[in-house]
């Protein structure tokens, strides 16, 4: 297996930004590096920064939660349950990317944090247009769970199946927005150079066996 390296503009303050879903930007949260698997989210300092990196949070707004949530039980207790469901997410992309049903045990939990942490929706600018997303004004870790399981829900019932891919050549997920739904690599920095030298050379060793 081919690793993700750490060099490429894909990444923002230190996170991967290359699944075109904040569901699986989440879930490429633990990418596999040079150094085996890596988890970026080891505490809540390295989750608000995710939230920033995300455009969840402002920076000012991190700023202030960083202050009052890091060495919090409650936020500790949160970040645990997070990371959890992040690999319990993991599963159900996995079989949708097989054209498996998301298990019912999935669902019912995506369900009951929809009902206990409904999201609010707001407009903002950006650049020339406007996107509304999610307005998180976090009092509390668990709030925190309003857009990510809106994002998980939304990815879920909207992306096509088809689309929903892992690299050819790490384990980053992405979701394929191209035209012609041929995307194969979680990104061209990362893996998609990587593989195309790797089949270059292939060519090239096979036009040479064959002129012996
Ligand atoms: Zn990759």
């Amino acid at each position: 297996m081919q690793v993700a390296s750490k060099t490429s503009q894909d990444w923002i303050e230190g996170f991967l930004f290359v699944g075109n879903h904040l569901a699986l930007d989440f879930l490429n949260t633990r990418p596999a590096l040079a150094e085996g698997p890596q988890e970026l989210l080891p505490d809540v300092d390295a989750l608000v920064r995710w939230l920033v990196a995300s455009d969840l949070l402002t920076k000012q707004q991190g700023k202030a939660l960083a202050g009052k949530w890091d060495c919090t039980r409650q936020a500790a207790v949160f970040l645990r349950r997070l990371l959890r469901f992040r690999e319990r997410l993991r599963a159900a992309v996995v079989r949708q990317e097989a054209c498996l049903p998301v298990s019912s045990g999935f669902i019912s939990e995506l369900n009951s944090l929809l009902k206990q942490h409904p999201s609010v929706v707001a407009l903002q600018r950006k650049g020339k247009k406007l996107d509304l997303g999610a307005a998180l004004t976090p009092k509390k870790p668990n709030d925190v769970w309003a857009p990510i399981a809106i994002a998980v829900a939304e990815l879920l019932s909207d992306a096509s199946p088809g689309r929903l891919r892992k690299c050819e050549a790490c384990v980053v997920h992405f979701l394929d927005t191209s035209k012609k739904g041929s995307r194969r690599w979680c990104s061209m920095n990362i893996c998609g150079n990587k593989i195309k030298v790797a089949a270059y050379q292939q060519r090239k060793r096979a036009a040479r066996t064959k002129r012996r």
